[in-house]
């Protein structure tokens, strides 16, 4: 029995809304979707061991926060994505703000910087991220923070927060390299990896180098549904699913050396820590 904790799905959104049901029943019973069984799990039971599910907007946190209140499996966290926050409302930040404070919601996020996309402009993006920051400080939750194409504004803005607020979290979907991934060990950050540390073309290798420098203890696994399909289902599934992490488990045990047990074992018993935290 393989034991899975997905700490970045989706499930709220859209492309799971016309077969949520299905999707909960592969959830729990373990199962991938497609009934695909892939080689390198052949012979292995996974059991999902929670899925936290972080808020883009107003509406998508309180969506998660009460997905976490009926299914023991999920976990919600509450923010505005960066890429939202142009179009967010005085309403979604009441919304969010009010459940940061929630039993059910167990961290802030998904908040930080993104360079790729150009729906908010930076500036305002910082802005978002100090408030997001400011109420994980005062709440005591872990912060989950989405950094694209940023590091040089997401860094200083990290240390700062830590040093003098005490700021603790997850950099989700890490997409680094080994420097950036070393300095936010030394913030005292969890490092999750997603999808896209499976992908073998080489332009991932610093990726890859990065995963290996990560100590065990902050090590966490995601997938980042509907997004980031790992391989080799990319392209082959329409959107990803919670179970589907087991593959970068897998893809993180060949790269550090290790078992697909032993990274199990260990991101699971790190993600239960991150949202019981609080
Ligand atoms: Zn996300």
């Amino acid at each position: 029995m393989i034991s899975i904790f997905d700490t970045h799905a989706h499930l709220d959104l859209e492309p799971f809304s016309d077969d949520f049901d299905a999707v909960i029943r592969r959830l729990e019973s373990g199962v991938f979707p497609g009934g695909l069984v892939p080689d390198e799990l052949e012979g292995k039971t996974i059991e999902m061991a929670g899925v936290l599910l972080p808020g883009i907007d107003g509406k998508s946190s309180f969506r998660c926060a009460e997905l976490a209140k009926r299914f023991p499996v999920f976990h919600a966290a509450a923010a505005i994505h960066p890429n939202y926050v142009a179009n967010a409302t005085e309403d979604d930040w009441k919304i969010v703000t009010k459940l940061a404070y929630d039993e059910n919601v167990a961290a802030i996020g998904e908040t930080g910087l993104d360079r790729y996309w150009d729906h908010t402009p930076i500036e305002q993006q910082i802005d978002a991220l100090q408030q997001h920051i400011d109420l994980a400080v005062q709440t005591g939750k872990p912060i989950q923070i989405h950094c694209r194409d940023a590091w040089n504004e997401m860094l200083p803005i990290l240390r700062r927060s830590v040093q003098e607020k005490g700021l603790r979290g997850i950099i989700h979907a890490f997409s680094g390299e080994p420097e950036q991934a070393v300095e936010c060990i030394e913030l005292g950050f969890y490092l999750s990896f997603a999808g896209s540390v499976t992908y073998r073309n080489a332009k991932f290798s610093p990726l890859w180098e990065a995963a290996k420098v990560v100590p065990s203890d902050r090590l966490l696994i995601e997938t980042d549904s509907p997004y980031m399909t790992p391989h080799p289902f990319r392209g082959q599934l329409k959107r990803n699913e919670p179970t589907l992490a087991a593959m970068v488990a897998f893809r993180l045990a060949e790269l550090r050396g290790e078992t697909l047990e032993q990274i199990a074992e260990t991101t699971t018993k790190n993600a239960k820590l991150v949202v019981s935290s609080q």
